[in-house]
């Protein structure tokens, strides 16, 4: 039996924003399980042109976009002779964003991913949300476009869609806690003074999950569960004092709900992002996937322990923001951004990225100070590339 699309017929027309990357690959990955239920209407990349072509011509989807304007030549000579139109630039991006869909995959990383999942959320009924930094950049924007065009937004970060699965059926009323977990990173077990001199090359070795470069250097800081929380916040309406974060080396258990009568449901599995990928793309149903069975008896022992915002600045900087609200997560986010790509190209480092983002919300709170959350994409934008400018003056002032 196949799933049905919304309108309950034939397969479900798909749309990826950020097809070739980490969590593109693996949604194509159940696309190309699964051929019966899906149908891509449009994919977009980046830069890596010569992997948007070859997704392309598996996949055939109506409408390729491409980031890089520099190489639609290249893009368009990969895809001559098909029945495949493409263009690139960020006008591109938008427009295969805005192409009529019943689900769209938001997998572009950080603020890029903004405009285009805005722009999807008056194109498709179902929106799966990858980039966290949509919700972290102007959370409440994006929530209430969702609300306002009756769209479902699912979550698809894995503690996220967790939660979201252990919340199924229940009353927000009977909820005491969210609870997200986080590796703790590679660096988890680490003293201080060895994180200090760490180099964007231990920091890319993570533990338990494979994904792209910035998500993975954010999980080194634990900023990427900073993120998280304040992402949970947006999708879960539950008081900031009610989310929870707690580290769990073996990622096993991805998010638990805590319940007022002592009651706590959690989603469990091996950590493969395809299994929450499934999860939104076959929406309210199942469908299969080549995850590695849980195997609790070989795994033996799960263990938890406090996160240390000594060691990792990055989360209380979050934390802070989010109690300060959208405009304070928009310049936390942005400055983490320019903070990971600096510490990335060895500009950097690792306790000189929380020092960026910590400056450049100082400086920040007292030019936006007036502002009373984020109402549009122009001011989410305006608000962003100040906080850019800001962080690279600071970085360029200190060097
Ligand atoms: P990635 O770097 O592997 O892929 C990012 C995608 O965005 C690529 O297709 C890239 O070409 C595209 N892109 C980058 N800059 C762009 C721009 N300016 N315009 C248009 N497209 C652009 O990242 P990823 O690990 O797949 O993460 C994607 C998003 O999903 C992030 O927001 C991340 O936080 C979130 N997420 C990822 C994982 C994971 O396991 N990888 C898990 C949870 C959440
Ligand atoms: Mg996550």
């Amino acid at each position: 039996m196949t799933i049905n699309s919304d309108t309950g017929q034939g397969k479900r027309k798909i749309t990826i924003l950020g097809a070739t990357g980490s969590i593109g690959e693996s949604t194509i990955d159940i696309i190309l399980s699964h051929p019966e239920l899906y149908q891509v209407v449009a994919l977009t990349g980046g830069r890596n042109v010569k992997r948007l072509i070859e997704i392309s011509k598996k996949l055939n989807p109506t409408f390729v976009a491409l980031a890089d304007e520099s190489s639609l030549d290249d893009l368009k000579e990969g895809l001559s002779g098909l029945k495949i139109e493409c263009d690139a630039g960020p006008e591109a991006i938008l427009r295969a964003a805005s192409l009529p869909c019943d689900m769209t995959i938001s997998a572009i990383v950080g603020f890029a991913g903004l405009e285009p999942t805005l722009k999807a959320l008056d194109a498709c009924s179902i929106l799966a949300l990858a980039n966290k930094e949509s919700l972290v950049c102007a959370g409440e924007l994006v929530t209430k476009k969702a609300a306002a065009n009756s769209v479902t937004l699912l979550p698809m970060d894995s503690e996220h869609n967790a939660i979201y699965q252990a919340l199924n059926g229940e009353k927000i009323a009977h909820v005491e806690k969210v609870i997200l977990t986080a590796s703790g990173g590679p660096f988890r077990a680490w003293e201080k003074n060895k994180i200090a001199a760490a180099t964007a090359q231990d920091a890319l070795k993570h533990p338990n999950w494979s994904m792209g470069a910035k998500i993975t250097i954010d999980s080194a800081t634990l900023m990427n569960k900073g993120l998280e929380i304040i992402e949970a916040h947006h999708l879960f309406p539950v008081k900031p004092d009610q989310l929870d974060v707690i580290v769990h080396p073996q990622s096993i258990i991805h998010g638990m709900v805590a319940f007022i009568d002592g009651a706590v449901l959690a989603e469990l599995g091996t950590p493969d992002m395809r299994t929450p990928i499934a999860h939104c793309m076959a929406h309210p149903n199942r469908v299969s996937t080549s995850v590695k069975p849980l195997n609790l008896a070989e795994i033996g022992t799960l263990t938890f322990e406090k996160p240390d915002t000594e060691k990792f600045p990055m989360l209380k900087l979050a934390l802070q923001a989010l109690r300060e609200g959208d405009v304070a997560t928009n310049l936390l986010n942005a400055a983490n951004e320019v903070a990971v790509e600096g510490f990335l190209k060895g500009h950097f480092g690792f306790y000189d990225m929380s020092t960026l983002v910590e400056r450049t919300l100082e400086k920040g709170a007292r030019q936006f100070c007036n502002s009373r959350g984020i109402h549009s994409f122009e001011q989410a934008n305006e608000i962003d590339t100040f906080a850019r400018k800001t962080a690279l003056n600071l970085f360029k002032s200190a060097a």
